[in-house]
């Protein structure tokens, strides 16, 4: 069952040099109690679909189109007073930088239990009960002097912890978690990962996390979504996904990522970069980047296909028109 459906979902910005397409055209469902990877390259239009759907971009000069229903209520054309009820209480939201998020002047403690009163009744003894019994839970040691320290007194990991542990406090029943390990050194993030999984079983929280690192959500992700230039190019599980990968994109991804046995060789790269959001080129946005591309390619944006389990993939190879055309390869 679907907790927050995406259909068609379009956020533009207008700018001095031009529309600038984000998200362009992206359905996607997030399921009860599952994670659902988003993945891609920086610029790709994972961080924007997130703030879309929280609601956190200013109209204008944002233009938004298309539904994103949380339990069939529709966000989109949402008041502001009527997101500041949503977000946190119904859908929270972990970023990157667990230090921006925390205002050095105030200690965690105070913070935490500001964000946990605006969803709560509870009365303020029962507030630092209830936060201090999550930072327990996410690992945080001596939590209860912790409560009254201030963030600069806190390594990066352990103030990412305080920052699940206070958006959990708040119950939601979506979070989405936006590079929530990125600035995070190697072991510490394995932790973080570790510690969202055992969360999402014990409160069955549904989860949306974005990274640009495949490798990252292997271990964690139920399913992936793969986006490139402001649009999703392909869908699978995980295990479908990392077995069968079907986009040249997502191939690309797969291929670069860095294994033991390549010690002394050089990294696989995906040729180019993304390009500028308001420079997209017509047709396949992947076609100056893609080993494959056809001169069809260049000229007209593929459909998805759908394949077994759910696998779906935008890409001309898989288009029976691009047969029947007799479009000839490069
Ligand atoms: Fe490559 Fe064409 Fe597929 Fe795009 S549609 S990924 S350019 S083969």
């Amino acid at each position: 069952m679907s907790i927050i459906q995406v259909e068609h979902l379009k956020s533009f910005f207008k700018t001095d040099e031009g529309i600038v397409k984000a998200v362009d055209d992206v359905s996607f469902e997030l399921r009860e109690n599952e994670i659902l990877a988003l993945v891609g390259e920086s610029g790709c239009g994972k961080s924007v679909t997130a703030q879309t759907i929280l609601g956190l971009l200013k109209s204008p000069p944002a233009m938004i189109e298309g539904s994103i229903k949380y339990h069939g209520q529709e966000l989109v054309g949402l008041s502001n007073k009527a997101y500041h009820k949503l977000r946190g209480k119904e859908i929270g939201m972990i970023f990157q930088e667990p230090m921006s998020a925390f205002d050095p002047l105030y200690t965690v403690g105070d913070q935490a239990a500001e964000a946990v009163a605006v969803h709560s009744k509870l009365n303020k003894p029962e507030i630092r009960d209830k936060i201090i019994a999550m930072f327990n839970k996410v690992g945080i040691p001596e939590a209860e002097n912790r409560y009254d320290e201030y963030p600069h007194q806190m390594s990066g990991g352990m103030l990412q912890r305080m920052l699940i542990a206070l958006t959990l406090a708040c119950d939601p029943k979506v979070l989405i978690a936006d590079e929530p390990t990125t600035a995070l050194d190697v072991t510490i993030q394995a932790q973080v990962l570790n510690l969202m999984r055992d969360l999402q079983n014990e409160f069955n929280t549904s989860i949306i996390f974005i990274t640009h690192d495949l490798g990252v959500v292997a271990e964690l992700s139920d399913r992936i979504h793969v986006m490139y230039a402001g649009k999703i190019v392909e869908k699978a599980d995980v295990v479908e996904l990392f077995d069968h990968p079907k986009h040249p994109y997502t191939k690309g991804l797969l291929a670069s990522r860095l294994k033991r046995e390549m010690k002394g060789q050089i990294l696989p790269f995906i040729k180019g970069t993304v390009p500028r959001a308001f420079e997209f080129p017509e047709g396949c946005r992947f076609h100056p980047r893609c080993p494959h591309a056809m001169e069809i390619c260049k000229q007209k944006d593929p459909d998805p296909v759908a394949f077994e389990n759910g696998h779906v993939c935008s890409c001309w190879l898989y288009l029976k028109q691009n047969k029947t055309d007799g479009v000839e390869s490069q």
